[in-house]
């Protein structure tokens, strides 16, 4: 289970080989990017590699071997969580559940990573020898999850690491972080997947070609988050797309009408807003590329046609940002209805606001 497992970061990953064979890691990483990109399998690796026993094949003699080779016993431990050099803190209720961690007193385990853990890590955890590795490792993941008072709790730590420790913050949405402890970690962004490579892993994971096209290009680039869309509720969201491309822009009640039907189920009205985005992309790319250009919702491709023969390209462009307005406003706390006829009144009348 090489670095090979990781796909789509070679820029990352260039970064780490070439401080593993100096045999000069940070003494603290901030590994940033959005979810389902590989930073948490990179963080396993990056321990694997500084740890691995396995094969002659070692790196130069100050550094690290570039590559773990998967099966020897640090590389074993490591991949199952169970070496006691590579530490791991997660979420409270995360820990509680996997029976690694009690909140005191009895309190109800809460979805941050609080100050007690930080505190058991830094007084217990890292203030023993280490073990058996060479190098000590604590992976934070989710590092965001990390609360203010948690995050001055490891701030000292940061500054002053234990010796042979490397500390990795795994984050998606980095800024959440105190610019104190920013500035303290090494940042290495991971990117978000290029959608031809992540419908080729979903394909290989066994989705239909049609879906996996479909899935990648909802994906944000995240292979975590293609894998857990469902392609069948996508599907039945696809008609709400066939209905808004269809409605009449000169006749007001249709809309008022779609958007009340719409707006029955919140969530269901956000994915909708979201295809209508990747269609409106979909007429884009057929009015760059005509029939050749391909496309995302395949099964809508007449409507794409049409549209695309219909509109000037401002005017998809100026659709696609009205239907993302939407879905942000729905993912905060818009009324479904009110969200989703603003949408349409900036489609028919935009040049109205
Ligand atoms: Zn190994």
């Amino acid at each position: 289970m090489p670095f090979s497992e990781l796909i789509g970061q070679d820029r990352a990953l260039g970064a780490l080989r070439a401080a593993l064979s100096r045999g000069a890691l940070h003494h603290a990483y901030l590994f940033a990017g959005p979810e389902g990109v590989g930073k948490g399998t990179a963080a396993r690796l990056l321990a694997q590699a500084a740890n691995c026993e396995g094969g002659a094949a070692s790196g130069s003699a100050a550094g690290f071997r570039t590559d773990p080779c998967g099966a020897c016993g640090p590389c074993r431990k490591i991949a199952r969580g169970t070496h006691p050099d590579v530490l791991a803190l997660a979420e409270e209720r995360v820990m509680a559940k996997a029976g690694r961690w009690e909140p005191k007193g009895g309190r109800t385990p809460s979805k941050d990573i609080v100050v007690d853990q930080v505190r058991d890590l830094v007084d217990h955890r890292l203030s023993l020898r280490r073990f058996e590795g060479r190098r000590r490792f604590v992976v934070i993941d989710p590092a965001d999850a990390l609360n203010p008072q948690a995050q001055n709790a490891l701030l000292k730590t940061l500054e002053e690491p234990p010796a042979d420790t490397t500390l990795v913050l795994v984050a998606s949405s980095p800024d959440a972080l105190l610019p104190t402890i920013r500035s303290r970690c090494a940042r290495l962004a991971f990117a978000p997947l290029p959608e031809a490579l992540l419908a080729e892993r979903l394909a290989a994971a066994g989705r239909a070609p049609e879906d996996a096209r479909l899935l990648a290009a909802l994906s944000g680039g995240s292979l975590g988050r293609a894998l857990a869309l469902d392609p069948d509720a996508l599907r039945a969201r696809e008609e709400a797309v066939a209905a808004a491309a269809a409605l009449d822009p000169g006749d007001a009640s249709t809309w008022i009408t779609f958007a009340a039907a719409q707006a029955e189920d919140r969530e269901a009205a956000r994915e909708t807003c979201e295809l209508l985005q990747l269609w409106l992309r979909d007429v884009l790319a057929f009015q760059a590329a005509g029939a050749a250009a391909p496309l995302a919702l395949a099964e809508l491709a007449e409507r794409t046609a049409a549209a695309a023969g219909a509109l000037a390209p401002a005017d998809v462009l100026r659709r696609g940002e009205a239907a993302r307005e939407a879905a942000a406003a729905l993912l905060q706390n818009a009324s479904p209805a009110l969200a989703l006829e603003r949408m349409l009144i900036d489609w028919f009348h935009g040049e109205l606001r």
